[in-house]
């Protein structure tokens, strides 16, 4: 039996057959099409999608699924079962009323998906279920993304580009929550591959799938269960900072910078935290490299040395870590047997990741549950496959 603080995926046909059972006895008949996607942890390269840079994603065994059926109207019709209990939503099809953002905020991921889908979206039924953690930095928000664009592609019998759809749902989430998010959450929720990590260039769109081999070793996730409200407005401005630095050297984005030249901006006595984000930047850009290819070669020592680099520049530069992520890698950082531990995504609260051997694992869950100050949840972040749709 798990620990209580264990997170257990309940499993794809777990969750179809209670996003099933809901939609029948909500609609009373049977859905047609049924879609999945993943939530995803990034080992390395944060703060960076937005500036071109290059991140080591995996997708999580952890999910969402959504069911539905057209419905012979002009509204669609959402039920989702949030952590808050049960939620419903009507709103009309794109082409028979003006899709805007609003209450309930949660509507708005699936909202922006149906607004910005390129085919003709008839009315719909539909039911979400989820075993993913809301706002814990595994990107939930893409996965009901990618799960409601994939549903709407099999009710709708169409099929488009991955790398156009990643680029229409960060549109998506950049207009109705208003987040403005980079690339990486939604091209690795939908191109991940079993037992692989995603290595994206957020420049050129390129991805590269990275083995990922070592039977001896967990990525284990440890979520902090605290969301300090500053993610709103911080992250935002991080971005907006990241720009500046980018405007400041004269590129399109820091992907071209260098140290040489951040130290030219030091030196030139710009706004002291627009050089420290692009310091992060340069150097996480360069380190997530080095993963991919330590990673490779089965170099887990590199890689954890990498990890702790990665955590202190986004404390340090980008300012971005909060004190229970910092307390959950101070703790894992003791622990023998761990390669390696950072805070991973936005940050302001979320999840730290680590890696670590098999054999130290359930010594490193018992050190956190009895140092750390609040209440942790593990998940073992089993690289899983992207978005695809199910049977029905
Ligand atoms: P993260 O993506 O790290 O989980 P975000 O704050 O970006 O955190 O997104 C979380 C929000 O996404 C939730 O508060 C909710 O509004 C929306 N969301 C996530 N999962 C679902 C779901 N299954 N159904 C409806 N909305 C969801
Ligand atoms: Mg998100």
């Amino acid at each position: 039996m798990p620990a209580p603080t264990d997170a257990v995926s309940a499993g794809e046909a777990a969750l179809l057959r209670k996003a099933s059972d809901i939609f029948v006895a909500t609609f009373k008949r049977s859905p047609t099409a049924a879609a999945a996607a993943p939530g995803r942890v990034n080992l390395i390269g944060d703060h960076v999608d937005y500036c071109e840079g290059f991140v080591l994603p995996v997708a999580l065994p952890f999910l969402t699924v959504v069911v539905g059926a057209n419905n012979d109207t002009s509204s669609c019709r959402v039920v989702s079962m949030l952590d808050s209990g049960r939620k419903e939503a009507t709103f009309p099809t794109p082409s028979s009323g003006q899709l805007k953002p609003g209450e309930p905020a949660w509507a708005n991921y699936v909202k922006g998906v149906v607004a910005n889908f390129p085919g003709a979206v008839k009315g719909f039924d539909a039911v979400i279920v989820s075993d993913l953690p809301m706002g814990a930095g595994l990107s939930s928000s893409a996965s009901v993304e990618v799960a409601t664009y994939t549903l709407l592609e099999a009710l709708t019998g169409t099929n488009t580009d991955p790398v156009k759809k990643a680029q229409l749902w960060q549109k998506a989430e950049h207009e109705f929550p208003g987040m403005p998010c980079g690339i990486m959450d939604q091209y690795v929720v939908t191109m991940a591959k079993k037992d692989h990590a995603l290595f994206i260039d957020c420049r050129s769109l390129e991805n590269t799938q990275v083995p990922i081999t070592n039977g001896d070793t967990v990525i284990l996730v440890i979520n902090s269960n605290v969301k300090h409200q500053l993610t709103g407005s911080e992250y935002p401005q991080r971005r907006a900072q990241c720009q500046k630095a980018a405007e400041l050297l004269g590129f399109p984005s820091l992907r071209n910078a260098t140290r040489e030249l951040v130290e030219d901006l030091r030196r030139k006595k710009c706004d002291v935290d627009v050089v420290k984000r692009a310091q992060h930047v340069v150097e996480e850009i360069r380190r997530t490299e080095e993963c991919a290819k330590s990673l490779r070669v089965g170099d887990l020592e590199h890689v954890g040395k990498l990890f702790y680099e990665s955590h202190e520049t986004l404390r340090n530069l980008m300012e971005v870590s909060c004190p229970e992520l910092d307390q959950l890698v101070a703790i894992a950082k003791t622990v023998q047997g761990v390669y390696g531990a950072r805070m991973t995504g936005g940050g302001f609260g979320g999840s730290a990741v680590v890696l670590v051997k098999n054999a130290a694992v359930e010594q490193l869950k018992s050190r956190i549950l009895s140092e750390y100050k609040g209440k942790p949840t593990f998940l073992v972040a089993v690289p899983s496959d992207g978005a695809r749709k199910l049977n029905i």
